[in-house]
C-alpha cells in the first residue's frame, strides 16, 4: 500500500494510532526494565515459578523451553509449549514472575478450551490470505475506479482487525489469571510486588490496545478512500 502513504489523509487517520503504539512500546520496555531489576522477595527465578504454577494449577503435559530474544515469551497451544526468554527464565525478578504467570494464563485458557482462543487460531489462515490478497484487490479497484472491488479488498484485510479484536480480551484475561495465580500461590508479596506485576501486565496490554487502534485506523482510512471513489464516479 506504499502508494497511499503519500496521502496526508493516511497520516491523519493512522498517525495518532502509531504515536500511541510508540508510547505503549516505551511503557512496556520501561516497566520491564524497572521491575526486572526488583528481585522478588522469595528469590524465585521465572523458570522455577513456571514449574510451580503449572503444578499448582494442575496443568501437566506442558513443556517448558528456552527461546532467544527479549520479551519473546509465549505459549503455543499447538504444541502445548511454554517458551521463556533467557532473562525471564533466569531472573528472580518481579517482572519475570508477572510474564511467566501471564503465559501460564494462556495455557490455562487453552486447557479450558477457550472459544475465543479457538476462534482466533481458526482465522489465522484467513488473516494471512486476506493481508496478501486484500491490498492487491484494493489497489486494482482504486485505479479502475471500481468501488465494489475496493470493498472486497477491504473485507479481505479487515481480517487483521478481527484478529486484533479477538486478541485483546484474551490478553486481558491472561493477565487477570496471572494476578490471581501470583496471589494464590504466594509467589509475590501483597503491596509493592503485586503492584509491580500489575504495572508490567498493564503496560503489555496497552500494546494490544495500540495494535487494535492501528488496525482500526487503517481500516477506516481505506473505507474512506473506497466511499470517496464511489462519490467521484457519480
Ligand atoms: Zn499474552
Amino acid at each position: 500500500m506504499g502508494l497511499f502513504y503519500w496521502n496526508p489523509t493516511y497520516w491523519l487517520f493512522v498517525g495518532p494510532a502509531l504515536l500511541f503504539m510508540l508510547y505503549a512500546q516505551w511503557r512496556i520496555s520501561s516497566s520491564y526494565r524497572r521491575w526486572g531489576r526488583v528481585q522478588n522477595s522469595q528469590g524465585i527465578p521465572g523458570a522455577v515459578a513456571a514449574e510451580r504454577l503449572l503444578a499448582e494449577n494442575g496443568m501437566s503435559g506442558i513443556g517448558i523451553r528456552g527461546i532467544s530474544g527479549r520479551l519473546t515469551d509465549n505459549y503455543d497451544p499447538q504444541s502445548n509449549t511454554l517458551s521463556l526468554s533467557e532473562d525471564v527464565a533466569r531472573q528472580a525478578s518481579v517482572a519475570s514472575l508477572a510474564i511467566v504467570a501471564h503465559e501460564i494464563g494462556h495455557a490455562q485458557q487453552d486447557a479450558q478450551n477457550s472459544l475465543l482462543m479457538k476462534a482466533r487460531a481458526g482465522i489465522v489462515p484467513a488473516v494471512n490470505f486476506g493481508s496478501s490478497l486484500g491490498p492487491i484487490l484494493f489497489i486494482v479497484g482504486y485505479f479502475l475506479q471500481f468501488p465494489a472491488l475496493m470493498w472486497v479488498g477491504i473485507a479481505f484485510f479487515s481480517m487483521a482487525f478481527v484478529f486484533a479484536l479477538l486478541t485483546l480480551p484474551l490478553e486481558i484475561d491472561a493477565s487477570a489469571r496471572a494476578m490471581r495465580m501470583l496471589k494464590a500461590g504466594n509467589l509475590l508479596e501483597e503491596g509493592r510486588e503485586l503492584r509491580g506485576a500489575r504495572s508490567v501486565l498493564s503496560a503489555a496490554a496497552l500494546t494490544y490496545v495500540a495494535a487494535l487502534l492501528t488496525a482500526l485506523a487503517q481500516l477506516l482510512y481505506y473505507m474512506t478512500l473506497a466511499s470517496g471513489g464511489r462519490r467521484r464516479r457519480r
